[in-house]
This record gives structure tokens, C-alpha cells and sequence, in this order.
């Protein structure tokens, strides 16, 4: 640290990404991106032609890329919002929506990120804890005070929550923003994005990073009430009016062109789900309901992070949290049958 720092950042803890050693090639379960590359479309999009115009700065208002996105979600231009990864959403969106008056409310467990922004921005912090089966109690959340970001499918837990339970949050916070980040829900959840046709508070949160292959490209997008957007658009041309670059943005129209692939591939991680959980709990780990393209497991004669370093040997990269709650546990992206075959032999050696 700096002498310089500003006193107000001095404490900030940042958040720690999943790890990517180089000391050899590890069979990459830890960051939840997809084992799949990004459909022949996109390959061919970012051809030499597309190259040579880097010269240029991109649409700043990513014209093309909004209509595509409004058209595949059946809303209007006006209600999207899109973004260097989902993440700078969040960014922006703590920024935007919350202050000294208005705290935000997450689950204790969840996406690391929340707790990131909200002492980047100084926020008062409501966190509920999650029942001990990891479920989240939706009524937690009803007349809240402030902002509620909720991710579902929950990530590590990788549970959901249902639309009711979700419309239940909507109608007792009609004055917070309620936002909803689902970066899994293409897993086999059930989106609310049609809920922001009844809700102006609702903002939902989607990522290209693990669906659309593409968490290299950095490209998120939200869905909400046109006044949502234009608060989000007011930060974006606050801070980084090209946030996404030429390249992504080619990208990100070739993937919305290419929706029957990606479906395929969701289908793929889907089955590879299945296939490593009745693995697992045929030898003893126990392992919540995942709608996601992770699972999350525990096993009662490995520790959590004997389990992770024992793996890690052995070429397999898996996630696993310090934070107490979740300690015995392992966080284990969906990747490819061979994959995930390969994990099973492995802890079959371990558990032997
Ligand atoms: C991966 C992830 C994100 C961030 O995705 P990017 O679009 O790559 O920034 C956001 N929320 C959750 C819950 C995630 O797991």
C-alpha cells in the first residue's frame, strides 16, 4: 500500500479470483467457464476484417448488440443494458442505487463479489443468513430497507428459487431495487426476465461468461425498466463510455445468432451434472440440488481443503471457500464427460 491510498480504501479487501497456476496443465474445475469454445460463428466473426477496425472505437451505445439481445429476450431495446462482464453491472449498480439512506441486503453466503462493492462504496450491509440446509428463505427479504441482490441459481450452493418466491420479494419492495443475478440460470432454471415487464424494480442480471463460452470476451447484460437502464446508462458514460470493445461486441451478436449451439452445450454441461452427482453420492459425498454448472460437495472423511489439495496434486483444479461456513466443502465446475471422468478416478485414488 501507498502512502497515497485514500484512507476510506485502506481496508478494502478485494476479491480473490479462482486461482490459474502455470506450473502445468490442470484439468480446470475452479472458475465455473464452460469446457466448450464459442460456436463456429463467433470464430468466424472475429476475422481480420473486424481486426483491422480496431483502429476505430466501438459503438459506444452497442446498437446492434442491444437490438439482438431485445429480440432473443422478447423486450425492447430501451430495456437493456450491456456491459464489460456482469460484473461491472454490479459495480454499477451499487453505485448507483445504493447510499448512506439505502443499505443493501444479500444472503451471508454468495457470490464474493457483493461484499466486495459494498465496501468499496461504504454501504451498510444486511446479510441473511441461509437455512442450514444452504436454502435461502425468500421471506428474509420481504419489506427489506434498500437494495437486494440475490443471485439464483445461488452460487456455491448452486440452489434456486422459484418465480413465486421471487414475485413474493417484488410485491413487498415495490420502492427497492431487487436485483437478480443470473449468471446460471441457462442450467436448467427458470428465468424472471418476463417479471420486468410487471416490475419497474426488478433488474436482472445475465453474463455471456458461462453459457456463451465466452468469459474471455468480458460481456454481461441487464434487463430491466427503461428507467433502471438509462440510471446504469448515466454511470456508464460517467466512467467508460466504450466499456466493450469492438471484438466483444462481435462476439456477442455472433453468440445471439448461434442460440441453438449454446443450448446444446448447456445440455451437455446439464448431463455431465447429472453423471458426477449420482458418482459422487454413490461414494458417500453428500451435495446440494445444483441448477447450476457447478456442485457443490462434501465428503465426512475428507476435509474440504484436503479434498481441493489432494485433487490439485493430481491436475484437477476445484473450488474451495476459507469461510467457515462452507469449509468442509467443495465447489466443483461442470466440465466436459472425459472431464468429469477424470475426477471420479481421482477420487476414487484419494478416497482408497
Ligand atoms: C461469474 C459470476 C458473475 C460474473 O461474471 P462476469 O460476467 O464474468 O463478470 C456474476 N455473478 C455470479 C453469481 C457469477 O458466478
Amino acid at each position: 500500500m501507498s502512502r497515497f491510498l485514500s484512507s476510506r480504501l485502506q481496508g478494502l479487501e478485494a476479491y480473490t479470483p479462482g486461482e490459474q497456476p502455470k506450473d502445468m496443465q490442470y484439468i480446470k474445475l475452479n472458475t465455473n467457464e464452460s469446457p466448450f469454445s464459442p460456436s463456429q460463428l463467433v470464430l468466424e466473426r472475429i476475422n481480420e476484417e473486424e481486426t483491422k477496425k480496431l483502429n476505430l472505437y466501438p459503438d459506444p451505445t452497442a446498437a446492434t448488440l442491444k437490438s439482438k439481445l431485445a429480440c432473443r429476450y422478447c423486450v425492447e431495446a430501451e430495456n437493456i443494458f450491456v456491459s464489460n462482464g456482469s460484473d461491472e453491472i454490479l459495480n454499477f449498480s451499487f453505485m448507483a442505487f445504493c447510499d448512506s439512506e439505502r443499505p443493501v441486503s444479500y444472503p451471508n453466503i454468495s457470490y464474493g463479489f457483493y461484499s466486495v462493492y459494498a465496501e468499496l462504496y461504504g454501504l451498510n450491509v444486511i446479510e441473511h443468513p441461509l437455512k442450514p440446509d444452504f436454502k435461502i428463505d425468500p421471506t428474509d427479504y420481504h419489506n427489506s430497507k434498500g437494495m437486494v441482490v440475490i443471485a439464483n441459481p445461488n452460487a456455491p450452493t448452486g440452489l434456486l428459487l422459484s418465480l413465486e418466491d421471487i414475485k413474493g420479494i417484488l410485491d413487498t419492495n415495490r420502492d427497492n431495487v431487487i436485483l437478480i443475478d443470473e449468471a446460471y440460470i441457462d442450467f436448467g432454471g427458470i428465468s424472471c426476465v418476463e417479471l420486468t415487464n410487471e416490475y419497474d424494480n426488478l433488474l436482472v442480471v445475465r453474463t455471456y461468461s458461462k453459457s456463451r463460452s465466452l468469459a474471455g470476451a468480458r460481456l454481461g447484460f441487464a434487463i430491466g425498466s427503461a428507467e433502471l437502464i438509462s440510471d446504469l446508462e448515466r454511470i456508464k458514460y460517467s466512467t467508460n463510455p466504450y466499456n466493450i470493445n469492438r471484438l466483444s461486441l462481435v462476439c456477442g451478436e455472433a453468440a445471439i445468432d448461434s442460440d441453438e449451439y449454446y443450448t446444446d452445450c448447456c445440455k451437455k454441461v446439464m448431463s455431465a451434472r447429472e453423471y458426477t452427482m449420482s458418482e459422487l453420492k454413490v461414494r458417500g459425498f453428500e451435495m446440494t440440488d445444483s441448477y447450476a454448472n457447478f456442485i457443490f460437495v462434501k465428503h465426512e472423511h475428507t476435509g474440504g481443503e484436503a479434498l481441493y489439495l489432494k485433487l490439485k496434486e493430481r491436475g484437477i483444479l476445484v473450488r474451495h471457500f476459507s469461510n467457515k461456513l462452507i469449509a468442509d466443502y467443495n465447489r466443483i465446475t461442470i466440465g466436459t464427460k472425459e472431464q468429469m471422468t477424470a475426477l471420479i478416478s481421482a477420487v476414487d485414488e484419494i478416497l482408497k
